[in-house]
């Protein structure tokens, strides 16, 4: 199928660094290193970028900071004290870089784009501060801090230009993460992401297509699409995130499609009619962060939607897709936030019962709008809605726990666990599930009953195999 690509290169990170010379470099000569990631998939993600790059220039991963030369923290600006967090983090490594000269240490991800030379002042220690889109110059920046020792900022936007990466994973699972866009223009009052990964921009279709036709080659079942809000999507070509579903779905032969994150504000019909039409490959579970559920602070939140146009949303997904289950996110002590602005909050997490939330106190970030509002609310206030917002929704998850119990389950085997003779899977639901499982299991889709069932996790025993493995596809 012609998606109107002509021109898609995907191997250009690996042609880039050949083309350059880095890639025959033995920048590592075989040293350790060691990255900490915090935040969110989209972060473990770069991680396993940085380190796909860095094995091509002979580093060599270790485990713990000790036995690295070059040592990186992926950080977060999403939650509370971000900066605080990298300062003291590298405040730890002070006394390695005394012991071992060759010691290199740079701080990627989004403290280093929203901070970039400032952090290179205030920490003497760092070596290199990188941004989020400068990841694939990191081979290049690293030599630099060999070469002379200069402390290297690569931090700019490259919004001019396509987004046009090849998915490097070193050893895809069973369920692997593909970014399919990046950025965001949405400018939600409290969110510092437009600042720190820019403006969106997308990926072409095909390229995506073909990458993740390598992935499910190299033993992928499941892909999960990453975006911080997917429902943006448009590939150069005209092709919006349903159709990217729908051609995924038809011309690929992967089993299982997740996306996340999706904007309320554009869930639509057409989403919700592809998800029934692939319900064979489009996994029932969507993550549909509400933030409040008052009309106002939606609107001071600048989220686009309001209570109604919510629920009417989950009305629509719900009727569409039955079965389908709902998890969200949500901000408590948003500036000016009322108690019965609160009240609407809980309620709306009453009504839609969702699996799972995943709650938040509001903390004011760098750039925002919201850190500037003058009606801050407390931190003691702040921390008493959450309290009673977690208690009102572990009711919720218990209950609908209860109703997993006995119940038969199809599970996509991913992975050993630490108990001997276990295997963990999800089910389309993206319920975690533990049974008793030989390992050549992993990567086959079986039945399974559901002996006990927690809100967050499904004990089951195996009843058959639904779905076998390809053999010898996992590297
Ligand atoms: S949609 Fe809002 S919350 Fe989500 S990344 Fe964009 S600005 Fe942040």
């Amino acid at each position: 199928m012609d998606h109107g690509s002509t021109q898609v290169n995907n191997h250009a990170n690996q042609a880039n660094l050949e083309a350059s010379g880095i890639a025959n470099m033995n920048l590592g000569q075989g040293e350790g290193v060691y990255i900490s990631t915090y935040g969110c998939q989209m972060n473990v993600n770069d991680s396993e970028r940085m380190l796909a790059l860095l094995e091509m220039v002979n580093f060599v991963p270790v485990e713990n900071p000790e036995q690295a030369s070059l040592i990186i923290i992926n950080s977060c600006s999403v939650r509370e004290k971000p900066v605080h967090k990298v300062h003291s983090e590298v405040g730890r490594y002070r006394e390695l870089k005394e012991k071992n000269p060759r010691l290199r240490i740079g701080v990627a991800g989004c403290v280093a784009q929203q901070e970039k030379q400032k952090l290179l002042k205030d920490v003497p220690v760092l070596d290199f501060v990188f941004g989020t889109d400068s990841i694939d110059q990191l081979p290049d920046i690293i030599s630099r801090t060999y070469a002379s020792k200069e402390k290297v900022v690569a931090a700019r936007f490259e919004n001019e230009k396509p987004y046009s990466v090849e998915t490097l994973i070193r050893r895809p699972g069973v369920a692997s993460f593909v970014n399919i866009m990046k950025g965001c223009d949405n400018f939600c009052t409290f969110c510092v992401v437009p600042f720190t990964r820019g403006r969106e921009r997308s990926r072409n279709l095909q390229e995506l297509i073909n990458d993740i036709r390598s992935l499910i080659k190299r033993g992928t079942k499941e892909v999960t699409l990453l975006g911080q809000n997917v429902n943006s999507y448009r590939s150069d070509c005209g092709a919006d995130f349903a159709k990217l579903l729908q051609t995924l779905a038809e011309d690929t032969d992967i089993q299982r499609i997740r996306y996340t994150t999706s904007h309320p504000k554009d869930f639509n019909q057409e989403l919700v009619d592809i998800s029934q039409k692939y319900r064979s490959k489009i996994c029932d579970y969507i993550h549909l962060p509400a933030q409040s559920g008052n009309t106002e602070m939606l609107a001071r939140m600048n989220r686009g939607y309001t209570r109604e146009e919510y629920l009417d949303k989950v009305r629509m997904i719900r009727a569409g897709i039955p079965g389908v289950v709902l998890s969200t996110d949500i901000i408590v002590g948003f500036p000016g936030e009322t108690e019965e602005q609160f009240a609407d909050t809980v309620s709306l997490c009453e009504k839609v019962r969702y699996d799972n939330i995943y709650s938040f106190k509001y903390s004011p970030r760098p750039f925002t709008k919201a850190a500037r509002f003058a009606d801050q609310i407390s931190e003691v206030e702040k921390q008493r809605r959450l309290q009673v917002l977690i208690d009102v929704q572990r009711e919720i998850s218990f209950d609908l726990a209860k109703e997993y119990d006995g119940i038969e389950i199809e599970v996509l085997l991913e992975a050993t666990t630490d108990t001997e003779g276990q295997l963990q899977g999800r089910t389309t639901q993206n319920k975690l599930v533990f049974l008793q499982a030989p390992e050549s299991l992993i990567g086959a889709t079986v039945a399974a009953n559901v002996v006990k069932a927690y809100p967050s996790v499904l004990r089951a025993e195996l009843v058959s195999v639904v779905g076998q493995q390809s053999p010898g596809s996992l590297q």
